[in-house]
């Protein structure tokens, strides 16, 4: 066990930082004197971030980290605060770690019982939230919609059968396709809201169901940073199909053959339509063809 008292033991520690998500003034007091006092930021990017240490006039010295970090400069970092130095982590937007680089730096710190500290400051997600118009006391932020079509249909399911709001980060490019699948697992009356451009100059929310909101794209197209929001009008019914969508296609066909006692052909077919896939690709798993498959 790992208890820590943040503020009531002088010493060095990691801060992570929450820089602004659009509007440079989104900054704390606390944000900017953490800056201007650590020895060090590392800076996701450093260009990006010279931006706003210029804009606060910090002159503290910056060095890059990011995703592609490896292991020894993590460890490199948490040595560096080990013999007595503190570190600001700053990404490019938003809450460091949310979708961003910093876990393993965490990690390693909190190893060796070395400080973690948060400050608390601009984040995509929750400031969408506040101001969707959906209930907030209950959410779950899934990061990035996911591309593949078959993780889709897996996550939406499993999202219907929750009373809660579901958070995504999405390209504005992706969107209507995004929300077009909502509309086939969720039905068209799901409620929707996207939040664009948060606290820059176009900031808009658009909050209407799937189907108003696809209507919408026929005729419109997104541009900026996007945040969509989404919560199931009604609690989807479990069919037997949608229960078993964590398992492989062949697991599937042979469930659905046994519940419903159909045949093989019928069982593909109706796996095929709620995974939404082609009906091949299931039938090549259940006979366990050689073809590119998910079991
Ligand atoms: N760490 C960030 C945070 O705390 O929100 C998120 C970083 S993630 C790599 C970037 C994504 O966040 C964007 O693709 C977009 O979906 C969302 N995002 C960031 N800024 C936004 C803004 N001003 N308005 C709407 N969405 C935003």
């Amino acid at each position: 066990m790992n208890i820590q008292k943040s503020y009531q033991t002088e010493g060095p520690c990691l801060y992570l930082v929450p820089t602004p998500i659009g509007n440079l003034e989104d900054m704390t007091f606390r944000a900017v004197r953490i800056l201007q006092e650590v020895d060090l930021i590392l800076a996701e990017d450093t260009r990006k971030t010279g931006v706003l240490l210029k804009h606060y006039a910090i002159k503290t010295r910056m060095m890059s980290f990011h995703e592609h970090s490896s292991q020894a400069e993590v460890e490199k970092w948490a040595d560096y605060i080990h013999v007595g130095h503190s570190i600001a982590l700053v990404s490019d937007a938003g809450m460091p770690l949310i979708n961003d680089p910093g876990h393993p730096l965490v990690q390693a710190l909190l190893a060796i019982s070395l400080p973690v500290v948060s400050l608390p400051g601009a984040n995509a997600a929750t400031t969408a939230l506040v101001a969707s118009g959906l209930p907030a006391n209950t959410f779950t932020y899934y990061g990035f919609f996911p591309r593949n079509k078959t993780e889709q249909v897996q996550l939406l399911n499993m999202i219907g059968k929750r009373e809660e709001t579901a958070i995504f980060y999405e390209s504005p490019y992706r969107l209507k396709q995004s929300i077009q699948q909502i509309d086939r697992v969720l039905g068209p009356e799901t409620n929707i809201v996207i939040a664009r451009e948060i606290s820059k100059k176009f900031e808009e929310y658009l909050r209407g169901s799937c189907q108003e909101l696809i209507d919408y794209f026929e005729k419109n197209a997104l541009k900026g940073e996007c945040v969509l929001l989404l919560r199931p009008s009604r609690l989807v019914s479990h069919s037997k199909t949608q229960e078993n969508s964590d398992l492989s296609y062949k697991d599937q066909v042979l469930a659905l053959m046994d519940e419903e006692e159909i045949s093989a052909k019928r069982a593909i077919k109706k796996v095929a339509q709620a995974m939404q896939v082609k009906k091949q690709e299931v039938y090549a798993a259940y006979h366990d063809l050689n073809l590119d498959r998910k079991d």
